[in-house]
């Protein structure tokens, strides 16, 4: 089975968030069992020319756009693990300084951007005569590929065979335009309803994924039951419910070449479930990378990610007064909103020996906190899947985490279970339920015997890629099913 892997970012060669750990693990995993995996996605300036040599993947590309036609061009280098990765090139799009937008907000022609990109897709397979069975989409950047894949290329030989998945990573982005972008996408007035492509008014990019993809599916079990209420569907849980007998939920599985303690170039030492005597040397180098020096007894807690609300900020503002008293050593990396930064910011400048803050995005410095925190926090509203707690249960972090989506999946609490814990959860998105939950941590920690059970058992836990690939290749097959194939 031959499967494209379409994204607006993938590891190695573009990141800003969980989507492209997924996409680039995914693609990998799948060849390791034996699915023909390739991918493509934008070629952004920050993609590295010198690390990847790039060859030209056919003849130059006109690319339908509104009225008129755009040049394209599609380059290919290879991935790892025999990935051959495809990258759409065209200046004015792409040679930008970000991937999506500025501090100050998206780009004003993200619809007209990801379109193109989408559009060059489908004219490079159908003029490039490459075959895929399936074409695997990710979040509202590619979801006009299954749109297009049953309206005007349907007739294509090079795709009306082709099964589509559409995968959710996160459905608080939707590819959300004024409604005078439809023309762009070369889609008709009539696909303009409810049904289809609106979305009170405006055009919503995701929908033409949901309606159109044989097959849905979302990146955890319970994140694909929240999506269908209206609590966790952004507006689009009716759409999501009425195809439910095709949306499934695969866990992510992590990248075990860069993310494993046994041998992360990333740490100061090295450390396994048998031998953990490398992870206080990683304590004390995070500890030390913050600014504090000399012996600490209280926990470490830890924090990476994009500060929004998604991510549960205005829980820790709120308990960021309360924290900052407690026996406890925080860290945080991250950027994202302005409010956010400041305020986690204050809490840093308020409590210098309690709270220390990196406003960056830091990969290196990631991988040290995951290895040299002593608890993990993650507090989020909602979360699709959530990378950074099965991160931090592979590298004997403890997590605390609100039990929803991919959160409510992979931790288990260590009070409401003891023998199998393997982490702190809380329920309602509730301060006082999140501090309460800070404080079993807390306790937790000052019996000794008890907290390496946790860490071990939470070290134990298998998240590699091999089960969510299998699952994925199973999607392929009802894709294709539903093709008559
Ligand atoms: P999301 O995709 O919602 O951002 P995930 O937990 O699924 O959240 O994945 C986030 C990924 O991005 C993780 O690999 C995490 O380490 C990384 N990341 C997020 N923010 C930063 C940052 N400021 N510095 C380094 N890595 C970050």
């Amino acid at each position: 089975m031959k499967v494209l892997v379409a994204s607006s970012e993938i590891v190695p060669f573009a990141k800003t968030g969980g989507l492209a750990d997924v996409t680039g693990a995914l693609s990998k995993a799948l060849r390791r069992i034996g699915v023909e995996a390739d991918c493509v996605l934008p070629l952004y300036r920050t993609v590295d020319r010198d690390r990847f040599s790039m060859t030209s993947a056919g003849p130059p590309l006109r690319v339908p756009l509104g009225n008129r036609e755009e040049a394209g061009v599609i380059v290919e280098t290879e991935a790892g693990d025999g990935v051959r990765a495809f990258l759409v090139r065209n200046e004015r799009y792409f040679d930008r300084e970000f991937l999506y937008g500025t501090k100050d907000g998206e780009y004003a022609d993200n619809c007209e951007r990801f379109t193109f990109f989408c559009r060059a897709v489908m004219e490079w397979l159908v003029r490039s005569g490459r075959r895929y069975d399936i074409l695997h989409c990710n979040d509202w950047q590619t979801a006009l590929l299954p749109a297009y894949a049953r309206t005007l290329y349907s007739q294509e030989d090079a795709i009306r065979q082709a099964g589509t998945v559409f995968t959710i990573h996160n459905l608080g982005y939707q590819g959300l335009f004024p409604n005078y972008d439809l023309p762009l996408t070369g889609l008709g007035w009539e696909l303009f309803t409810p049904k289809v492509l609106e979305f009170y008014g405006k055009l919503n990019l995701m929908k033409a994924g949901l309606v159109f993809a044989d097959i849905l599916s979302t990146v955890s079990p319970t994140y694909s039951r929240e999506i269908q209420t209206p609590e966790y569907g952004h507006g689009l849980e009716g759409v999501l419910y009425e195809r439910r007998e095709d949306l499934y939920g695969i866990i992510n599985g992590i990248d075990d070449d860069e993310w494993n303690p046994a041998r992360d170039p990333l740490i100061a030492a090295p450390f396994s479930r048998e031998d953990l005597s490398g992870k206080k040397a990683c304590r004390a180098d995070l500890l030390a990378e913050f600014g504090w020096t000399g012996p600490v007894e209280e926990p470490v807690m830890g924090m990476v990610g994009r500060l929004t609300a998604q991510k549960g900020l205005d829980l820790l503002s709120e308990i960021g007064e309360w924290l900052a008293r407690q026996p406890v050593r925080v860290v945080i990396l991250g950027f994202g909103e302005r409010n956010y930064e400041e305020a986690i910011s204050e809490l840093g400048v308020k409590y210098p020996e309690r709270i220390s803050v990196r406003l960056a995005y830091d990969d290196r410095l990631a991988h040290k906190i995951e290895a040299g925190a002593d608890i993990y926090l993650m507090p989020s509203r909602y979360e699709p899947c959530g990378l950074n707690q099965i991160y931090s249960l592979k590298y004997g972090t403890v997590p605390i985490v609100r039990r929803t989506g991919g959160l409510a999946d992979t931790v288990v609490d260590a009070d409401e279970d003891p023998q199998g814990g393997t982490g702190f959860t809380f329920q309602r998105y509730d301060a006082e339920e999140l501090s309460a939950a800070v404080s079993r941590a807390l306790a937790a920690w000052t019996d000794r015997p008890r907290w390496e059970g946790i860490v071990r058992r939470a070290m134990e836990k298998d998240y590699s890629w091999g089960p969510s690939a299998r699952a994925y290749a199973a999607l392929y097959e009802k894709a294709l099913r539903k093709r008559g194939r």
